[in-house]
């Protein structure tokens, strides 16, 4: 029996296991075997902005108020240098060649010591043109955090806890169970244990059958991608080849799949196990090596000829409009592999947010005794890491990132963000396929990080195991309700 990685030529492993079968190894083979796995990893590099952000804060001193400070201090605390040229900022805005008088607000965090401590002279207050960035759903706060993940590639630390909100709209309303008493260790964030972030995109049976030789009748059809997402194709009206290139490439580093229209593919050659080309017809020319092919709306008789070729089908099923009835035809028809497209605020064409219209797809699917047989994939409102795992609790088995790619690679969108499609998308100007290629990886590795946490902190050894979890998360309106529903005022509370 030979046992291989996936793919990845370069990471080949074969190991003949019927040499060691049923022998005892000796301390030096055993290590020798170990030595040939490798552990998945995502190489990241700091990769500088090439456009840089806009300060979080604006710091105003008043140069008379400083000077008279100054003053007053240089006679009382005399000879006492020390105390005289002291900061109140630790963070060095202060600190440079002449102190206050030109302040440097870039090193800014806003700890407001020194409005504080001298509120007579010093002012800070939030830099506009940063809160300016965005629209209302993927925020000013969304895209810094993604700017700065994509710089590092690293889980941003911010040594201040906690700041968001506890509670709110969209993904917000949403609390994870991250319970010390299930946490098992943080080996798995570490390394020193796996917690899987692997997912299976196919056709699974929800049981094996065998026939009279004991052969599997109904293997599954899948294949497996390292982490639980995808890349989403770019906006139509985004003319550029670098980005699919980048799309493409970096798929390949991660191992997941970049999903491009199918003319493209062709034309750039962009081909490959990594690339999933989205086509309208049976007909159309996929290049070789190609495992899975999207069709961009429900075709039962393409879906069997692709079928047919040997490749994986994923329909598109746009929630703009009857979704549900969408996916139940295709689901009827055969369709295994479903992709539901919300737009950019996560919404369906009823104004149904994600964490409501994924629960009642995978629902109707669980009720329906078919869930693993079908692989549910969902683009549109992914705006920060912690929406991965509120995706997939939500029910999905993998999430497509759409605009986040976008903000990774620095580019500024404009018009209208929500619908699909219709933002103007402005890329730096020196913008280059290595720098965007880095940038997305280390965005892919900080949010897998930041997926390996919530599953080391929710005790949890894989994502697939994360899937339609309702029971691990909570509702912070059904929380309130429980509450506060029979106080006085609370609505639909007492009376
Ligand atoms: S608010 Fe804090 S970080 Fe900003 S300048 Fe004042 S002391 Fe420094």
């Amino acid at each position: 029996m030979v046992l291989t990685t996936e793919r990845e030529p370069e990471h080949e492993v074969v190991i003949e296991m019927s040499e060691s079968k049923g022998k005892v190894l000796t301390l030096e083979q055993a290590r020798a075997r170990a030595d040939t796995y490798l552990r998945y990893n995502i190489d990241t590099m700091e990769t500088a902005d090439r456009w840089k952000i806009p300060r979080r804060f604006n710091v105003k001193v008043g140069k008379f108020g400083l000077a008279k400070l100054l003053f007053k201090e240089f006679f009382k605390y005399f000879g006492h240098w020390e105390t005289v040229f002291s900061r109140p900022c630790t963070y060095g805005v202060f600190s440079g060649p002449v102190g206050g008088f030109s302040p440097r607000p870039n090193l800014c965090v806003g700890c407001l010591r020194c409005e504080v401590q001298h509120p007579d002279f010093v002012t800070v207050t939030p830099n506009g043109e940063l809160r300016a960035l965005g629209d209302k759903y993927l925020t000013w706060r969304h895209i810094s955090t993604i700017d700065e993940e994509a710089r590092k590639g690293s889980v941003p630390v911010r040594g201040q806890g906690y700041r968001g909100r506890f509670g709110g709209p969209g993904f917000d309303g949403m609390f994870t169970d991250m319970s010390e008493i299930v946490r098992p260790s943080r080996d798995g964030i570490h390394g020193r244990e796996l917690i899987g972030t692997q997912v299976d995109i196919g056709k699974k049976p929800m049981h094996l059958e065998f026939d009279g030789n004991g052969a599997i009748c109904n293997e599954p059809e899948m294949m497996t991608i390292q982490v639980p997402f995808l890349y989403s194709a770019p906006p139509t009206n985004l003319d550029d080849d670098r980005v699919v290139e980048i799309m493409a490439s970096a798929a390949a580093k991660v191992d997941t799949l970049a999903l491009l229209p199918v003319d493209v593919v062709n034309r750039l050659e962009l081909g490959g196990a990594n690339v999933a080309p989205i086509v309208n017809c049976a007909g159309c020319e996929v290049p070789e090596g190609t495992r899975l092919v999207e069709l961009r709306q429900w075709d039962e008789q393409a879906h069997d000829a692709l079928e047919n070729k040997g490749l994986l089908v994923s329909v598109a099923i746009d929630m703009s409009g009857d979704w549900r009835a969408d996916m139940k035809e295709a689901r009827l028809g055969g369709a295994s592999i479903l992709h539901l497209y919300a737009d950019h605020h996560g919404l369906d064409g009823e104004d149904g947010f994600l964490m409501d219209t994924l629960a009642e797809a995978h629902t109707n699917l669980v009720n329906a005794g078919i869930r693993d047989e079908i692989t549910l994939i969902g683009s549109g409102g992914i705006a920060g890491a912690d929406h991965l795992p509120k995706a997939i609790i939500s029910g999905l088995d993998a999430v497509g990132l759409d605009h986040s790619l976008l903000v990774a690679m620095q580019a500024r969108l404009s018009g209208d963000t929500k619908e699909r499609n219709s933002a103007t998308v402005q890329l730096p100007d020196d913008f280059d396929n290595a720098w965007g290629l880095q940038r997305v990886v280390n965005l892919s590795c900080s949010w897998r990080d930041q997926m390996l946490e919530i599953l080391g902190a929710m005790g949890v050894r894989e994502v697939r195991r994360l899937r339609g979890e309702f029971g691990r998360s909570m509702r912070c309106s059904v929380l309130e309700a429980e509450a506060f529903g029979e106080i006085e005022g609370y609505p639909g509370g007492g009376d």
